[in-house]
């Protein structure tokens, strides 16, 4: 059989799209009920958001997606939308060539983007060299589809040492862990996950759900009505902090904000 190029650039591709998402480990597992203090310092503050409805005074919370966009994530746009809410999305470097038309609709419904990492390796195996690779090589692809962002950074399994917060740090990225995990890698039960996201979630909780499982979507349809009915309005992670007037610092991580009073 004769080999045409072709037909290599069609084997590299079918290779580069089909080992994707085998290296979507959804098992962001490490959890903790930690609350970010307030510092009291005001540096680096994400810039003011666009005007987007939001009462300062009335409580927040940010629901966050990773390992995506994916299939499913268009779906959750659309019931977001239509409750005119927002979140932030932790997508993979890898991804976004494959979904720059979704990374350019999260951008403009308000819709904050930041990075998850290259293709999900565990940053504290790495060489500190490595670590700023995924750190601010898929933010700088963000950049180049929707501009200038905030720089915020999720790491893969929210695995991090002393090591991965230095080099955070020093590229210039606030770390953005979670306060609710309704473990919706781990269920793939969309009663299960909603069950959990309605209990646990509060005035300036951060959840952690997955864009990539159909179920989580499924979820979402239930979940975000809920959440609006029940008086939370559903912000990105930096408005959430910026509305509570604390710092997104270099090199910390940032779990949850601390409730209005
Ligand atoms: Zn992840």
């Amino acid at each position: 059989m004769k080999i045409t190029l072709r037909m290599i650039i069609l084997a590299i591709s079918i290779t580069v799209l089909t080992a994707t998402p085998l290296t979507l480990h959804a098992t962001d597992a490490y959890t903790t009920q930690e609350s970010t203090r307030p510092t009291g310092r005001r540096r680096n503050l994400p810039p003011e958001p666009p005007p987007a409805g939001v009462d300062p005074t009335r409580p927040m919370i940010a629901l966050t997606f990773d390992d995506g966009p994916g299939r499913h994530t268009a779906q959750i746009l659309d019931v977001l939308e239509a409750h005119n809410s927002r979140a932030t999305f932790f997508v993979m470097g890898d991804s976004i060539t494959y979904f720059y038309e979704t990374i350019e609709r999260m951008h403009e419904n308000g819709f904050e983007v930041a990075g998850h990492s290259w293709n999900h390796p565990e940053l504290t195996l790495l060489t500190n060299e490595e670590i700023r690779h995924h750190i601010i090589g898929p933010h700088d692809r963000i950049e180049s589809v929707i501009g200038p962002t905030t720089q915020i950074f999720r790491a893969p399994f929210g695995a991090t040492n002393d090591r991965v917060l230095r080099v955070a740090r020093e590229a210039g990225f606030a770390l953005i862990g979670w306060s609710v995990d309704p473990r919706d890698w781990e269920l793939r039960d969309a009663r299960e996950v909603t069950r959990n996201v309605l209990q646990y979630s509060r005035d300036g909780s951060i959840v952690v759900l997955h864009d990539i499982h159909m179920t989580t979507a499924q979820s979402m349809e239930r979940a975000v009505p809920k959440l609006v009915e029940r008086g939370y309005q559903l912000v990105t992670v930096s408005e959430l902090f910026y509305y509570r007037g604390i710092a997104l610092n270099p090199g910390q991580i940032h779990r949850s904000a601390p409730p209005r009073n």
